[in-house]
């Protein structure tokens, strides 16, 4: 107290104060500490800013004017990634700080951890990689306070070099000035690096290795230009990359992934390009731009258009129309997946190579993206012709996100790099921390503690000792990096799941959520867990209650309460799993339900046959994706696909014309559940007197009619203010768009997921807010 009075001498005639703010949001290595600094020094105040793991501490002092000033700053000029939350202010008594200091970390008995997500290059770092003055020029890890790499390189917290996997490499002088001084753009950048202390490239091919930067990267440019396919490490993990204009080098990266028909993703070095070739809505293209820089799959371009001509007054004789991708990127589909660099290297090699690139995961069908050098040059061998690695760990995978437009907003169906971990709010605070282990594909995991959830980015599916690998390893890390240790398990109620089992094995309490509860509770849990829904949880099949495979389910309730109300009629799928890569399956089981002959000739069908007769591996199902399956059989367009998800996605792309709905039957059984019967769509999908579009388009309104049937019926049993559209099914946009239309004109408020996938992705979130609310629904029953 006595120094305060010799130090506040000089403003005696303004009355001084002093006040500390606790901040929260996303303000750890974001360049928030030193933005307070700037800040505070402009303002005149004294005082100091402090880490206090996961918040950020600001105690200054000054005059009442200055400080409300700050506050307001605080919030509206902070950098543009950080999003800062004034958790709370007090005043305090003043003692006569001197200056303004940025403090070391402080540690605390209550942290509030948020781990960022990698963030796309800043324009200032950009500029910096193409000035031929500057020191970083063509440096392909550059970063800064604003942006850089994190979730993929913090080995634990608190966020700080020494725990990242930037330890290993000492920092230069130079470094070393930036980021010691609160005024540079790189102050405690944590992976700040330039070419004289930072990681380098490395090439690698037949013939030779190249360590070094600028040379390597001229190497792959050569070798994608001459049509081979480079194997690229990148921030999340690695890319098989090769030039998306030359059909050859497209068709052997797909021969030897083996990818033969999943669509391919494509990077064009700017908007204009990715113009191009597709149409964007407003809304993909601010997506495409944003800081997560995801896939966004965009309308195709029946031609590619002359580059953005008009904007720029060039004639169209400077302007030539843009060469074709190769067709096989997106074969029979209208739509390609479209992303814009979002690393200094992405951008270096888009640039030099000056054409689109084909960027698709560096990994083996399904496995999480491969991200350590030695793994990677052993397993992606036999697919690429030469290596670009880099020497800065991946300490844990995270791959592209993905986007689509469905109903009117683009909705994640794939989260990862750049939007992850993802973190939602929960409802009601829980009782003990949890650790949801999702499902079995598309997989993510979700720790959730207080009121706080955190969903892991995209694993991959399970059933590879990789994806076990590295299921485990993010469950180990988000406990890690959050401080938190669950201390119950939450799982799908699917015995067989990888998953489950773990989870069992974990000699924790284990709660079993029902797959399409998990479902229903995650779009819940996304908008309102209070009110009654109707959900339709359509799949391609999990474990439902009564111990056949659901997926044409309608549920009513909510989180916690779901009840059965309505499914599509079941059949008996001969081939169980194996129904997801054969549609000829699923159509086969249709006819032999309904008494009629399957007309095709398919290999394994008299097996398939006598099974189905048999009931041996034969499990019944509800599963409005096989339907989609056995669409795409009966119509012709495909038997035997090499993806899950196949044949629902080229009969969804034929579905362009309008519909007509045939109607099908919707009658009440014995078991109290309504029933919509899809067994007047057989003979209509193989009547050959409409075209195979008119017939797709004709089943889709069929199915949107059938949710709008259901809605009515039951909303004279039931009171709902709200229908839910969820489950992998609704990735499908002409579905859901007619779907939404018809349930809006019966007067609905509908809902779909926007936050999570509604695919399989979204289980884990799901499971704990069903866990949630169940055993809240038990504890009041004690
Ligand atoms: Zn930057
Ligand atoms: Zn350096």
């Amino acid at each position: 107290m006595l120094d305060s009075v010799s130090d506040t001498q000089e403003t005696a005639s303004t009355p001084r104060e002093a006040r500390c703010w606790m901040i929260t949001g996303h303000v750890q290595g974001v360049g928030f500490r030193p933005f307070v600094y700037r800040l505070a020094q402009e303002l005149g105040l004294n005082g100091w800013v402090r880490n206090r793991l996961g918040e950020v501490e600001i105690c200054a002092e000054g005059t009442a004017e200055a400080l409300d000033r700050f506050a307001h700053e605080l919030i509206a000029s902070a950098p543009s990634i950080a999003r800062p939350q004034i958790e709370n202010t007090a005043i305090v008594a003043l003692t006569g700080l001197s200056g303004f200091e940025i403090r070391a970390s402080a540690p605390t008995e209550t942290p509030r951890i948020h781990v960022p997500p990698d963030y796309f290059t800043c324009p200032d770092c950009l500029s910096e990689v193409g000035d031929t003055q500057d020191r970083r020029y063509g440096y392909p890890f550059t970063n800064c306070t604003q942006c850089g790499p994190r979730y993929t390189l913090i080995e634990q917290l608190p966020y700080d070099r020494a725990n990242t996997s930037m330890a290993g490499f000492p920092l230069c002088p130079d470094c070393r000035r930036e980021y010691r001084d609160p005024l540079n753009r790189r102050f405690h950048a944590e992976p700040v690096a330039c070419p004289a202390c930072g990681p380098q490239l490395e090439y690698i091919d037949q013939d030779k290795r190249i360590n070094s930067s600028s040379v390597g990267l001229h190497a792959t440019v050569t070798a994608l230009q001459s049509g081979k396919i480079v194997a690229i490490k990148g921030v999340g993990g690695y890319h098989l990359v090769c030039a998306a204009q030359n059909a050859t080098a497209v068709a052997k990266l797909r021969a030897r992934k083996p990818r033969p028909e999943k669509p391919l993703a494509v990077m064009f070095a700017d908007l204009d390009s990715v113009d191009a070739y597709v149409d964007l809505t407003e809304d993909e293209r601010t997506l495409l731009c944003s800081p997560m820089r995801p896939i966004v799959l965009a309308r195709k371009r029946a031609t590619p258009s002359p580059q953005a001509s008009n904007q720029r007054g060039a004639t169209a004789d400077e302007q030539p129309a843009q060469p074709e991708l190769a067709p096989s990127i997106a074969p029979q589909l209208n739509e390609i997946g479209v992303l814009l660099p979002y690393s200094p290297l992405h951008h270096l090699l888009c640039r030099s190579f000056g054409a689109p690139l084909v960027v698709t995961s560096g990994n083996l069908s399904g496995e999480p993206v491969l991200t350590d050098n030695r793994e990677a040059s052993a397993r992606l061998a036999h697919i690429a012709d030469a290596f670009l690695h880099h020497d800065r760990p991946i300490v844990r995978p995270a791959d592209d996100p993905v986007f689509r437009t469905i109903a009117g907003k683009p909705r994640p169906l794939r989260l990862g790099r750049g939007c992850t971990p993802l973190e939602l709010s929960l409802p009601h605070v829980l009782k003990q921390p949890v650790l949801a282990v999702g499902g079995h594909l598309k997989l993510t995991v979700c720790l959730a503690w207080g009121d706080r959830a955190v969903i892991s980015p995209h694993i991959g599916d399970m059933g590879t000792p990789r994806s076990l690998a590295v299921f485990k390893q993010v469950i180990a890390d988000l406990q890690k990096l959050y401080d938190i240790r669950a201390e119950r398990m939450l799982c799908d109620a699917h015995t067989g799941y990888t998953t489950t089992r773990w989870a069992q094995s974990q000699s924790l309490p284990v709660t079993k959520v029902w797959h399409h509860h998990a479902h229903a509770s995650a779009l819940a849990g996304e908008s309102s867990c209070d009110e009654d829904w109707l959900m339709f949880t359509w799949d391609g099949t999990g474990a439902g209650e009564d111990g056949t495979l659901w997926g044409g389910e309608s549920l009513y309730g909510k989180p916690g309460h779901w009840q059965r109300v309505a499914r599509l009629r079941p059949f008996l799928l001969p081939g169980g799993d194996k129904a997801g890569r054969e549609p000829w399956r699923s159509a086969a089981a249709l006819c032999w339900e309904t008494g009629r002959d399957f007309p095709l000739d398919e290999v394994g069908i008299d097996l398939a046959q006598q099974a189905w007769c048999k009931r041996i591996n034969t499990p019944q199902s509800s599963a409005a994706g096989r339907l989609f399956d056995a669409a795409a059989s009966l119509t012709g367009v495909l038997q035997k696909g090499s993806f899950e998800g196949q044949g629902p996605m080229m009969i969804e792309a034929l579905a362009t014309l309008p519909g007509n709905v045939v109607e099908l039957g919707l009658a009440l059984y014995e078991d109290g559940l309504w029933q919509t019967d899809w067994a007047p769509l057989i003979a209509h999908l193989q009547n050959r007197q409409l075209t195979v579009a008119q017939r797709a388009a004709d089943f889709h309104a069929s199915l949107a009619r059938c949710i709008r049937q259901q809605a009515e019926q039951l909303a004279s049993q039931h009171h709902f203010t709200r229908v839910g559209l969820t489950g992998g099914v609704f990735q499908n946009a002409v579905l859901a768009e007619l779907a939404v239309a018809e349930l809006n004109a019966a007067g609905f408020q509908v809902a779909l997921p926007e936050r999570l996938p509604c695919n399989d992705a979204g289980i884990s979130f799901g499971q704990v807010i069903e866990a949630l609310h169940v055993r809240e629904k038990s504890g009041r029953a004690h």
